[in-house]
């Protein structure tokens, strides 16, 4: 008997007579011939999510199942590209069917008429596994893509040739398969590697108030909540500007369409700070706004890690934003009520933590089947409904990552950018990279950012005093608190996105800045017992320049300058005193 479609709910759709369906398995819908996805079995009847819009569809059509999991097609090309939530490249589909997307559109994720220059690494007779590297191509002028034995395939290599050849083309047989230069990997399951290890060197942003405070690890994941407004969208676009991962991956999931456009039309035009290219040869974006079906966006997250995933099989350090997760907790909402399952908490479907954490559990530093070190960090941002960070989708979101970056509506409000309230954030990696710092840089910067970081939280404390009872009654080493705090958090922990060179701080100046004002904070406290009045401190030439010290690239002459003021300000006070 004919499978057909016998009831159907948004994009949630009934058929009939699919017996032999198994879970996930990608399903053809309608006259259409529509996508979607098995979610749910009942007998014989297979409840169904369709990823593409449902209007119009009649029960009695009928349903056509392809016996294949959702899965994606991996391989050269997927740089400097964009996708739906299924995988499907936006700008072949508007190429077939203009800017309003026809349904039913069937376009395969790789281009097929590019040809890549294949360099075999390996040799005719070689035993090879899944996972491991057959040959590379070059993808991008910067980018070398390696080419892996799929899943599933082992055994002597023969046949293998160099040459130019599009990714359908068959490049060498392993074992009794013949294989190309793509493969197709289920979205849902995620991809193998040989083990996990502890994270620990830096993901590094450019970002003072990220790196020095709030550090994130390649193979660490962080979550970035905040109410409308507060920067979210900006903060990842930072991250996926500058961060040093090798390949981006970027999820609009669930926004507006206006910015996503602002995103699509920024991107091309950036170039990367390190290689002078730009930045879209390493990366691949995912686009899912909220005008289009609700199902792809819930699939969008899954297509995206998947690749994440099979570029850190590379041997790469990737780097994955989505903006947002709560428009894809939204989305399982919606998806969960059509199927009448009983609502958790605030409508969530119960199985939201669990799914999130599923999601954020696929970051990590992995050995990979090939015996290399690859990695994949995930930065989730969250749009808490009013900021509201006791809400479901943060609070299941902060359980799983180690790092949080609280946006802040009140610093948003005062141009205080980036509105990472620094009381309340935190990151779990930030002692751990003690001894990545002490390598890299200098150990005086640990003592330093966990001195800085003290003296902030001391500052949130007088505040309370202050306001209480003003800040002339404070003793002169808590008046240089204050001093040093306003320094703080106007030179180093603001930091305009804006702005040329700003925006970009290598780690040595935000060592250099961060010891510069820590300096000044011991030499005032030094000047205390010789009588300084620590109020006048205010009015130093010197913190104007160290406020200026960071919209320079050649920084090194201003930090001559400001201890020579400095030293000459204070040996005046000292003796006016
Ligand atoms: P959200 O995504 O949380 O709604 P946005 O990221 O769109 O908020 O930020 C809102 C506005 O705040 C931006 O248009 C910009 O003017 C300002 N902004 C946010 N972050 C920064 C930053 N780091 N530097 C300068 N301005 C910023």
């Amino acid at each position: 008997m004919k499978s057909e479609i016998v009831r159907l709910s948004g994009p949630v759709v009934v058929a009939s007579n699919m017996g032999d369906a198994k879970m996930f398995d990608v399903v053809r819908v309608g006259e259409e011939k529509l996508l979607g996805e098995v979610i749910k079995l009942e007998g014989k009847d297979a409840i169904i999510q369709v990823y593409e819009d449902t209007a119009g569809l009649r029960p009695g059509e009928p349903v056509f199942n392809t016996g294949r999991p959702l899965s994606i097609e991996l391989g050269p090309g997927l740089l400097q590209n964009m996708f739906d939530g299924v995988g499907r490249p936006l700008v072949d589909l508007a190429k077939l069917s203009g800017d309003f997307i026809t349904r039913g559109l069937v376009a395969p994720t790789l281009p097929r008429d590019t040809k890549w220059d294949f360099k075999p690494t390996v040799k005719n007779g070689a035993e090879v596994t899944p996972g491991q590297v057959l040959g590379t191509v070059k993808e991008t002028a910067l980018f070398t893509h390696k080419i892996l034995v799929p899943p599933g395939v082992s055994g002597k290599v023969s046949g293998i040739k160099a040459g130019k050849f599009v990714v359908t083309d068959d490049v060498c047989k392993v074992g009794d398969e013949a294989v190309q230069l793509f493969h197709y990997s289920p979205v849902r399951k995620p991809r193998d590697f040989i083990r996990k290890h502890k994270p620990e060197k830096l993901l590094y942003t450019g970002k003072r108030v990220i790196d020095t405070f709030f550090p994130l690890v390649k193979g660490g994941a962080a979550a970035v909540p905040g109410p409308f407004g507060a920067g979210k969208t900006v903060t990842q676009h930072e991250l996926a500007k500058w961060c040093d991962a090798d390949i981006i991956i970027y999820i609009g999931c669930g926004e507006r369409g206006n910015e996503m456009t602002e995103v699509l039309t920024e991107f091309p035009h950036l170039v990367d700070p390190k290689s002078g290219r730009p930045i879209m040869e390493r990366t691949v974006m995912i686009a899912n706004t909220s005008n289009m079906p609700v199902a792809a966006r819930e699939a969008s997250i899954y297509t995206g890690i998947t690749i994440a995933e099979y570029f850190r099989d590379q041997g790469y350090d990737v780097a994955l934003m989505a903006d947002s997760t709560s428009r894809w907790a939204e989305a399982m909402r919606e998806i969960s009520s059509r199927l009448e399952e009983m609502p958790g908490e605030e409508g969530y479907p119960a199985y939201l933590a669990s799914k999130l954490a599923q999601f954020y559990e696929r970051a990590g530093l992995v050995d990979t089947m090939n015996g290399d070190e690859g990695s994949v960090s995930i930065i989730g941002a969250v749009s808490p409904p009013g900021g509201d960070f006791s809400e479901p989708v943060t609070q299941n979101t902060l359980r799983v990552t180690k790092v949080f970056w609280g946006l802040d509506a009140g610093l948003a409000s005062k141009r205080h950018f980036p509105s990472i309230n620094w009381l309340s954030s935190y990151s779990l990696y930030s002692t751990g990279l003690d001894a990545f710092f002490e390598q890299k840089l200098n150990a005086e910067f640990n003592t330093l950012r966990h001195k800085a970081m003290t003296l902030l939280q001391k500052e949130a404390e007088l505040q309370e005093i202050i306001q209480l009872v003003g800040p002339d009654s404070l003793p002169d080493a808590e008046k240089a608190i204050v001093y040093t705090t306003k320094q703080l958090r106007e030179d180093y922990l603001q930091q305009d996105s804006f702005d040329e060179v700003d925006t970009y701080c290598p780690l040595e100046k935000q060592f250099a800045m961060l010891k510069v004002i820590m300096d000044l904070h011991e030499s005032i406290l030094a000047s205390i017992p010789n009588g300084i009045n620590v109020s006048s401190v205010n009015s130093f030439e010197a913190t104007a320049l160290v406020g200026r010290m960071k919209f320079k690239k050649d920084y090194e002459p201003e930090i001559k300058k400001i201890y020579k003021t400095f030293k000459k300000e204070l040996a005046e006070l000292e003796a006016q005193e």
